[in-house]
């Protein structure tokens, strides 16, 4: 396993695979490597291709610096754990190496109306930054594939409509999420959360799925159902931040023929921050 952090020697590394005609696959990261994460790479690994995963830690797509500073940190243990996994290269540039001009006022991409609804009318340049960081990645290697990960659904759902729009030759593949054995999403940002929440993080998915349960019963009942659920995570100890029930294709508003529908939730536990969605189908 190759670790490159210059644009210089990616460059140069990816030639000589592309040279064999090697499928490319790339795995973009924040790093603190999880199951959820080592899944993606599973993936990639499965279908044959060569493996690409980046660690960078995007302060554009942060909003708080305090969020951006206590973002857990574990570069030495994550290649340790991508080696195992037979990851080809692992690259971790500097933010001076994807950000050449700096982070102030910096060159974008963005799409609109997605990037602003749910989680970014209330992280505000949010997927700007996300955008703009899985652009430049793409941009410089190229990849025949992308995997991303189901968690972040409306990250999803951005970056397919990026890649359609901007003509990216890049396949992208949708990873469902990996989950502990209680339920709770692996996240790197569990290592933030305390013993005693920890103890109760899993309920969120829990509380989650019951609501699933009764929404494939009965779809005309969203509106209480989202009071009544939002009461239960609260009871629990979660601050609920948001929960919606949204057509999962364009995450536009149900209607009475939806059959593809994803309940959408972020809650606080303390001072961390919890995502989850859950896809319902609709039979009729
Ligand atoms: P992050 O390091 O949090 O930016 O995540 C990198 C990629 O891993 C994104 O595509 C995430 O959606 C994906 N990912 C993170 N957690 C999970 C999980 N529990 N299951 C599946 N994919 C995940």
């Amino acid at each position: 396993m190759k670790i490159i952090r210059s644009i210089n020697n990616l460059k140069q590394i990816i030639k000589i695979f592309r040279d064999k005609n090697y499928i490319i696959s790339l795995i973009p990261t924040m790093g603190n490597i999880h199951d959820g994460h080592l899944n993606l790479v599973k993936k990639a690994k499965l279908m044959n291709t060569t493996c690409i995963v980046s660690i960078f830690i995007n302060p554009t797509q942060f909003d708080q610096l305090y969020d951006f500073n206590n973002y857990p940190r574990s570069i030495k243990l994550d290649c340790k754990k991508l080696m195992v996994y037979n990851v080809d290269i692992v690259f971790i540039p500097s933010v001076l190496t994807m950000y050449p001009s700096g982070i102030n006022n910096y060159t974008c991409m963005y799409v609109p109306v997605l990037s602003e609804i749910l989680e970014g009318s209330k992280r505000l340049n949010h997927y700007k930054g996300v955008t703009t960081i899985i652009s430049k990645l793409f941009n410089l290697i190229k990849p025949n594939l992308a995997f991303f990960g189901e968690k972040d659904f409306q990250q999803l759902v951005i970056i397919k409509r990026m890649v359609h729009d901007m003509h990216y030759n890049i396949k992208i593949i949708s990873v469902p999420t990996v989950r502990e054995i209680n339920g709770l999403a692996y996240s790197s940002r569990n290592t933030l959360l305390s013993k005693d929440e920890y103890k109760i993080a899993h309920k969120f998915y829990l509380t989650l799925k019951s609501m699933a349960d009764k929404l494939q019963n009965n779809i005309h009942y969203v509106t209480d159902l989202i009071k009544i659920t939002t009461h239960q995570l609260e009871k629990i100890g979660f601050l609920v931040d948001s929960l919606y029930v949204l057509d999962s294709k364009n995450l536009t508003c149900i209607t009475n023929n939806s059959k593809n529908i994803i309940i959408l939730s972020t809650v606080w536990l303390g001072k961390t921050r919890l995502i989850d969605n859950i896809k319902v189908e609709i039979f009729k």
